[in-house]
């Protein structure tokens, strides 16, 4: 729907300099003599300034006001380089009134109609050129704005009346003539300057040439005997039509209208955005009358040539808009005035705002509860919360109770909802503290929506032990003081409709705390949590104390993941050398679906959603082998893992891109400290969990410092042949090398859409691997996806199972384990991004699911050849043969199945290639490469093959 503008959150105006062009309709455009009367430029519209809020913030304040700021399209407004709130963000640009954004509510305003909205609240000093400040308290200001926010997914202004203005907040500003005042500063007006400084030289330039009829005198007229003091405030009160119906009427008040200074008061009554007038109060002027109706012509709307626009503007938005702004706002001046911060929350600072719920109450309050008046307070201080739960047990609501040391701090609201609860307390024991507390929420299916919701609490006290209420099953958010401070109190925010929804601590430097005893077992808390791990909620489980957890990696196609509502899930490896030492396989999805670590002796560990189709890498930990390196592709998502351990083994999963992987090396060496950090496992955020489009979004990983009885091997970092290509996996062979054709070589023009581009397979396929076809075997095990191409086998992997020695098993590509099935097509298979290709067989789909996998029993037997089923490229578009189908023939003639795509025929003219296998010719070197279905994530295939001979 191409772009669109946002409105000045003051007033309603345009952002910008609006704009039309010669051929509009004279309707549609402003009149030249108009919008250029006094020179006037529109400059003023561009001097915007943004005002949002930080809840992260560790500062009691957390609103951030921007510097100029001009806008792009869509509410994106550009900063001007070194402003502090995008270094704040890292980000280019910021986004207004999104109210489901990543980063929070913001607005746009432009700084005169907040200098105008400063003069409404009467707060400015007469020096705010100078000391910088307007006196509007910016956390009022923005507490204001933010519950007139309109929650829309493309708002454009605020949701408050904007009155005559709204008509022309369209997609795109609407010029229209006769509107110009719409555009002209309500605060720099020249031709009201001239006006006003005339004022006192009036009487002398012209006679007043308007006047009212005179009374009639009525000597009973009990208005006469009022003295001239009651009969001025009595008709102040008065409108124009009355006024003069009531001249006519009454020769009494007639005599008051011809009292200029009691025009003066009129129109200091009438007219309250006329501030001017009370500066030029000493003067003497018989003519206020004349200025009162001045005036009155000039602000009114309808073009004339009395109007001054600039005026016009400044009356509308002063009665028309101000005060829905400033109603609220001096009621929260008023409540703040009777709460002073006390002394125990001078200099205090926050852990931070965090999101604990979705979707956000469009109006939050926020609350602060304090253990005592002040720190020396705390030593005997009552600590109890008020934990409210709702009638589904969801927690709505906490807050501090009554106790011997509460005070006024606590909300007059604190305990109304609009909807029953019930009420847990906790106490913190008179010799123990609050040091944190863990909150677990829960998504919740509600209707087509989920809504997170907070599912339990558990109080974290400094004797290490704790206090729940509710459950632990859940995504886990710690909330806990930094190192070397303690709580002072906690920040809520919190509505009548939505309950609880953002937590915080308030906190104080520890060395505040010396003295007082129930601090005395300070110290010993840090032990038992991962101040760390603070920073992300997590699925499940907090990582342990002493990982440390890198910065998430994500694509672009995550630019909205919001942190506080994006569960990561953590996978250790192990924590210690011995953990580390009973790894025996790592796998991973090769559709990103999820990471699983495998053990000789305890139980596997796995994240992710679906284990489906699982590429391993086994790992000798026994014998020393340790993974010391990650590297991810982040393209739009991540797109490709890579691990390597210190033997020079390496599991690729998805993309490997040079230019664009971001390698993670352990043991790492820190260049300031010089202490080593070793790999003890990673992380991954899911979303859409529970969908088969569930997608990875993010990765990272968790790393230690010390590790118990490290492995000697495990520091030495493997020769990684990083700078070649194609990368041999698991690793490179040895006594081996290639032999004879690559089948499967070809390149082909190919056209996607309006582009076209060749495909040189071979520069395709970035990893390669070998199998061993000398040794006797139990089973052959092939998997087929579904098909991409017409007349290319979609080979996802190979497994033979050997018979000899320990009959072990080796493959090439992933292992299928059917988990319960998604049935999303109605017919019997699970959903596949295939769906989604325009490369696909339809009949293809509703046959088999996405992986089908075949076994063909040997029972002991040798290989004797693999038959090889290619079709030529027509060689107008390239060059070479695909490879449509293999077939293995057993040392008795006995053959497999023909493995190939699908609709696969054997009379439709394939050249037959075998590679027979010798006491030379003893295996083969697959070339794998993604296939080219265009969806999120593509699966890696075998597209060619290559005999492998001993080397004598
Ligand atoms: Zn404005
Ligand atoms: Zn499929």
């Amino acid at each position: 729907m191409g772009g669109a503008e946002v409105y000045c959150a003051i007033c309603g105006g345009p952002v910008s300099v609006p704009f039309w062009e010669d051929g509009d309709e004279e309707e549609y455009t402003y009149d030249l003599t108009v919008v250029q009367e006094d020179r006037l430029d529109l400059e003023w519209l561009k001097d915007v300034r943004v005002i949002g809020e930080d809840p992260a913030s560790t500062g009691l304040s957390r609103i951030w006001v921007s510097g100029v700021a001009s806008h792009d399209e869509h509410g994106y407004f550009y900063l001007e380089e070194g402003d502090p709130v995008m270094e704040l963000f890292g980000e280019e640009s910021l986004r207004t009134y999104a109210y489901k954004g990543h980063h929070s509510f913001a607005l746009p305003y432009h700084q005169t109609c907040r200098t105008l909205l400063s003069k409404y609240l009467n707060v400015g000093s007469d020096d705010t050129e100078n000391d910088g400040s307007d006196g509007i308290d910016n956390d009022m200001f923005f507490q204001v704005l933010r519950q007139l926010a309109d929650t829309s997914e493309y708002a454009q202004a605020l949701k408050l009346d904007y009155g005559s203005v709204s008509k022309n907040q369209e997609q795109y500003w609407c010029v229209s003539r006769g509107d110009e005042h719409f555009v002209h500063s309500p605060l720099d007006i020249p031709r009201l300057e001239r006006y006003l400084v005339r004022i006192p030289w009036m009487e002398h330039e012209r006679p007043m040439h308007y006047a009212l009829p005179r009374g009639q005198y009525d000597a009973s007229d009990p208005i006469s005997t009022l003295p001239m003091e009651l009969r001025w405030s009595i008709l102040l009160h008065l409108d124009m039509p009355s006024l003069m119906y009531l001249f006519q009427t009454c020769r009494a008040l007639y005599a008051t209208q011809r009292s200029s200074s009691w025009w003066r008061r009129k129109l200091l009554a009438d007219m309250p955005w006329l501030f001017e007038v009370s500066s030029i109060e000493a003067v003497v002027t018989e003519e206020w009358a004349r200025v009162y109706k001045d005036m009155w012509l000039a602000s009114r709307y309808t073009p004339s040539a009395h109007k001054i626009t600039g005026l016009a503007n400044r009356r509308r938005i002063w009665e028309e808009i101000l005060p829905q702004i400033a109603g609220p706002y001096e009621k929260l001046q008023k409540e703040s005035a009777r709460t002073d911060l006390p002394d125990i929350l001078k200099g205090a600072s926050s852990t931070g705002l965090r999101r604990l719920i979705s979707p956000e109450p469009e109006v939050n309050s926020s609350f602060r509860y304090y253990f005592a008046q002040s720190i020396a307070g705390l030593r005997d201080a009552h600590i109890e919360f008020h934990v409210h739960l709702d009638q589904e047990q969801f927690i709505r609501g906490l807050h501090f109770a009554e106790g011997p040391q509460r005070s006024e701090q606590s909300a007059p609201t604190q305990d109304a909802f609009d909807f029953p609860t019930t009420v847990e307390s906790v106490q913190v024991p008179a010799n123990d503290y609050l040091t944190g507390i863990i909150v677990t929420s829960r998504e919740i299916p509600e209707g087509e929506e989920r809504s997170r919701k907070i599912v339990g609490l558990e109080f974290l006290l400094g004797s290490s032990t704790s206090q729940q209420v509710g459950s632990t099953d859940g995504d886990r958010r710690l909330i806990h003081v930094s190192k070397d401070h303690f709580a002072v109190g906690i920040e809520t925010f919190s509505s009548s409709e939505g309950g609880l929804s953002r937590l915080s601590l308030l906190q104080q430097p520890a060395l505040l705390s010396r003295g007082i005893d129930r601090f005395s077992s300070q110290g010993s808390t840090l032990d038992h949590v991962n101040l760390e791990a603070a920073k992300y909620l997590w699925r499940k489980q907090i990582p342990p104390p002493g990982v440390q957890i890198s910065e998430h990696h994500s694509g672009y196609w995550s630019y909205a993941m919001e942190k506080d509502l994006s569960p990561m899930e953590p996978l250790i490896f192990g924590t210690t050398d011995a953990e580390l030492a009973d790894i025996t396989a790592i796998s991973i999805d090769v559709l990103f679906g999820g990471i699983e670590v495998r053990y000789g002796s305890r139980p596997s560990r796995s994240i992710g959603p679906r284990n489906l189709a699982m590429k391993t890498l086994a790992i000798d930990g026994q014998g020393g082998e340790r993974v010391v390196a990650l590297k991810y592709v982040v393209t739009y998502i991540p797109m490709g893992i890579r691990i390597v351990t210190n033997y020079g083994r390496q599991l690729v999963v998805g993309q490997t891109s040079r230019r664009q992987e971001e390698l993670m090396q352990y043991p790492h060496q820190d260049p300031d400290t010089r202490q080593f950090t070793h790999l003890v496992g990673m992380y991954g955020y899911w979303s859409s969990r529970d969908t088969p489009k569930s997608r990875l979004e993010a990765v990272g990983c968790l790393f230690a410092a010390e590790l118990g009885g490290q492995h000697q091997g495990a520091t030495e970092m493997p020769e990684l042949a990083s700078g070649q290509s194609p990368l041999w996996e698991p690793s490179a062979p040895s006594g081996v090398r290639e032999v004879g054709p690559i089948l499967g070589d070809f390149s082909v023009k190919e056209s996607l859409g309006i582009n076209s581009r060749t495909l040189e397979v071979l520069d395709h396929c970035p990893t390669v691997s070998w199998i061993d076809c000398s040794r006797p075997l139990l089973e052959v095990r092939v998997t087929l996806c579904h098909s991409f191409e017409e007349r290319q086998v979609p080979l996802s992997a190979i497994t033979f199972k050997y018979a000899d020695g320990a009959k072990e098993e080796v493959n090439i590509g992933p292992e299928i384990h059917p988990q319960s099935p998604i049935d999303t097509q109605g017919d019997g298979n699970d959903w596949c991004w295939c769906t989604l290709s325009g490369r696909k067989t339809k009949d293809e789909l509703s046959v088999h699911p996405h992986y089908k996998q075949h076994v063909w029993e040997l029972r002991d037997k040798r290989l004797q050849s693999v038959r090889v089923f290619l079709s030529p490229i027509d060689e107008e578009v390239g060059r070479g043969s695909r490879l449509a189908g293999i077939q293995f023939i057993a040392e008795d003639g006995s053959e497999s199945p023909k493995w190939s795509h699908w609709n696969f025929s054997s009379d439709d003219g394939y050249v037959i290639e075998s590679i027979a296998f010798t006491d030379e010719r003893i295996g083969l070197k697959l070339f794998m490469g993604e296939t080219r279905r265009s969806v999120t994530y593509e699966d890696t295939i075998v597209y060619a093959l290559q005999a492998m001979e001993r080397l004598v």
